[in-house]
């Protein structure tokens, strides 16, 4: 391993100034994945700005109703958290359904939204990577690509976002909120991940040297019904195959709010926007579920060895769709 400096950095302002003074630096949350991709050869920083000693390790209810969580809250606080648990049980669910208890217990949630692909190419120093080396190539293309990409991918990258929690912050119309040289900004969850086209080295809307300080969680949709449900090839510690979060408020008998993410569908957690725009107003019944869902993913583009993907994300959303549904309407 190529040696490293260590900072730990007591103040939002020390971590970035850590940052801008080593450059080549990373910020350090549990080291869940940032240390197993240097152990790889993957990542090479010059520094680890450590930013677990930060002030940010609380859940705060905020006087407008929304919730206010941390960047360095670990996952199974916040899905133990009685008020996500109450109001955002998606996000319980969906960092529940995520690695086992002992990552959990290590992972932040700024760690958590940043955690790169698990695309084995891009783990795997000896074979192409436009993702770890732009222009090398993409050894997924015609390789091992089962879990990949069915939406959003370019010829450049087919690999698709990990995180199960980012999948919930997307459907629950979080923001992430960052830090950087150039003062403080927030970006919905939803538009935080990129999709790959001709720059899949870049993961992200993050600019350099900013730091995640938290992630808002809206009063729109705090306790509103949503939930999480990912497939997978075993019960527990395993990626999804395809994963989905849904909020849905019902009322007058028809559908007044539609909030549906997919995950391990693309590049990014997938916000299917048509499908929510085909429901709002809609009566809440199969038919209907299964037309909104019908338009949304007809813009899948699945590759050689990955179309079961495809009805796998419709079933399940939507089962939940229907489970969340109030009952009689379906
Ligand atoms: C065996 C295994 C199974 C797993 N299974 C799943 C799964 O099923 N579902 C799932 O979602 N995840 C899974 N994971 C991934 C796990 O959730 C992530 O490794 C974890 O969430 C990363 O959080 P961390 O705090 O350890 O991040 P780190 O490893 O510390 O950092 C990850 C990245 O985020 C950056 N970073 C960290 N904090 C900040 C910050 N505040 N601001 C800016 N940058 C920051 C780092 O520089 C780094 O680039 C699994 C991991 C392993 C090892
Ligand atoms: S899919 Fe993306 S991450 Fe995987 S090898 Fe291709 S370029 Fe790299």
């Amino acid at each position: 391993m190529k040696p490293f400096a260590y900072v730990r950095a007591g103040s939002v302002e020390e971590a970035t100034d850590a940052f801008a003074a080593h450059p080549g630096a990373r910020y350090l949350g549990g080291g869940t994945n940032l240390v197993d991709l240097m152990k790889l050869g993957v990542e090479a920083p010059a520094a680890l700005v450590d930013v677990t000693r930060l002030p940010l390790d609380a859940v705060e209810e905020l006087p407008d109703g929304s919730l206010q969580v941390g960047a360095t809250v670990r996952n199974s606080d916040l899905a133990a958290h009685p008020v996500v648990r109450d109001r955002y049980p998606a996000l319980s669910q969906a960092l529940l359904a995520g690695a086992s208890g002992q990552l959990r217990n290590a992972a932040t949630t700024g760690g958590n939204l940043l955690q790169r692909t698990r695309c084995p190419y891009f783990q795997d120093r000896s074979k192409p990577c436009n993702k770890r080396e732009p222009g090398s190539g993409c050894g997924a293309l015609e390789g091992v690509h089962r879990d990949h990409a069915v939406l959003g991918h370019s010829d450049q990258c087919i690999a698709t976002n990990p995180s199960d929690m980012a999948v919930a912050l997307a459907a629950l119309d979080a923001r992430v909120e960052l830090t950087g040289p150039d003062g403080s900004r927030s970006v919905p969850a939803a538009d935080f991940h990129r999709l790959p086209g001709m720059h899949p080295e870049r993961d992200t809307e993050i600019l350099p040297g900013e730091l995640i300080t938290g992630v808002l969680l809206p009063a729109a949709t705090a306790g509103l019904p949503s939930a999480y449900r990912k497939a997978r090839d075993r019960a527990s510690y395993a990626f999804a195959l395809a994963s989905v979060a849904v909020v849905l408020d019902v009322g007058d008998g028809v559908v007044e709010r539609a909030g549906i993410a997919f995950g391990a569908l693309a590049h990014r957690p997938w916000r299917a926007r048509r499908a929510e725009d085909a429901l709002i107003g809609a009566a809440p019944t199969t038919a209907a579920f299964e037309h909104a869902l019908d338009l949304e993913l007809a813009a899948a583009e699945p590759l050689r060895d990955n179309a079961f993907k495809v009805p796998l994300a419709r079933r399940i959303a939507l089962d939940v769709l229907s489970r969340l549904a109030p009952p009689a309407t379906t």
